[in-house]
């Protein structure tokens, strides 16, 4: 069902010849790095697997793998329009799946509500069932409106923090997220302000997204309204690479301050609530590390703001309308 680019592996392996390699991947990949390591241990190179599932170009373990002395990394699943980052390769899973079903619900969706010109977007791992989409769509003369790129992203690409495509596919009526993450779909919605569903190619299901995004927004409200009335705001700082922005957090913390709120800057590598909610002594908190964390971790025991809420919390203190701290953001 999952297509590896093994060949990729075996020909970096062949050109940079490392004695040391370490293996990543994310939650729902990492059961097939113990066969990769055997298969690489054959090519009489040592393999370290890491157990700790990578969240993509923003968790790429270069300060770990520097510790274990690697000469590189593979990182499975998580491809971009580049190779490498520095010595961390992405290596391509896809997903190999039939789309004809899907085609028929989509195109059936697309009479029901009347939208004629669709813009698709997606993930790393279903990039090939997409362009299988997107073709089967143009054969049944259907004008799909061409999604933007982000500078090494992948045409359409999107990442629960940057779904900068969908600003380039102003002519669409409707955006298409091909894959099984209501969470992107969700964030493609509230960034564009578009009719949004969700085209789930494992199942063959289309499914309106508006709902979900409402549900999220309006926690995030919710969550923005009491950090208003907090007197204590952290302000977290993630230390995976691609997610520090200390900068952006002293600026943040700082503003705080001025506006007569009690601030300072923390840093953690996982933000979750066990661990956040053991520091006492903040009655709020804006993390600047991943957006999907106040969305997607329930049992933070007091508000979490993610950067974009966080700079919603600055508008509101200021005595400006909220609006929709989404829009139209190519976060960080
Ligand atoms: S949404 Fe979060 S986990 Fe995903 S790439 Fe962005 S920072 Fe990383």
């Amino acid at each position: 069902l999952l297509k590896l680019d093994k060949q990729k592996i075996k020909k970096i392996i062949e050109r940079e010849r490392p004695k040391r390699v370490g293996l990543a991947a994310p939650d729902g990949l990492l059961n097939v790095l113990p066969e990769l390591a055997k298969y690489i241990e054959s090519l009489n190179v040592e393999s370290v697997i890491f157990g700790e599932p990578s969240y993509g170009t923003c968790d790429l373990g270069i300060a770990d793998s520097e510790l274990l002395g690697l000469d590189l990394v593979f990182n499975i699943g998580h491809a971009t329009d580049v190779e490498n980052i520095g010595k961390v390769y992405l290596i391509d899973a896809q997903y190999e799946l039939e789309t004809d079903k899907l085609l028929h619900e989509v195109e059936n969706y697309l009479k029901k509500v009347g939208a004629t010109r669709p813009a698709l977007f997606t993930t790393s791992n279903y990039r090939d069932v997409t362009d299988k989409l997107k073709t089967g769509l143009i054969k049944r003369g259907i004008k799909v409106v061409e999604p933007g790129k982000f500078p090494g992203l992948f045409e359409g690409q999107v990442f629960g923090c940057n779904y900068y495509s969908s600003i380039f596919a102003k002519e669409s009526d409707i955006l298409v997220f091909v894959g099984q993450s209501p969470f992107h779909a969700a964030g493609l919605s509230l960034v564009s302000e578009k009719m949004t569903v969700m085209a789930d190619p494992h199942n063959a299901i289309v499914e309106d997204i508006s709902k979900t995004a409402e549900t999220l927004y309006k926690a995030a409200v919710a969550r923005i309204m009491l950090a208003k009335n907090a007197e204590k705001i952290g302000v977290v700082v993630g230390l995976k690479e691609g997610q520090m922005f200390y900068k952006k957090a002293r600026w943040i913390s700082r503003r705080l301050i001025s506006m007569n709120k009690e601030s300072l800057v923390l840093a953690m590598r996982e933000i979750t609530p066990w661990k956040l909610n053991s520091i006492r002594g903040f009655d709020a908190f804006v993390e600047m590390a991943c957006p999907r964390i106040p969305m997607a971790d329930r049992g933070f025991d007091r508000p979490v703001l993610s950067y974009p809420e966080g700079i919603g919390l600055l508008k509101v203190l200021n005595g400006k309308e909220l609006g929709n701290p989404y829009r139209m953001s190519v976060l960080y």
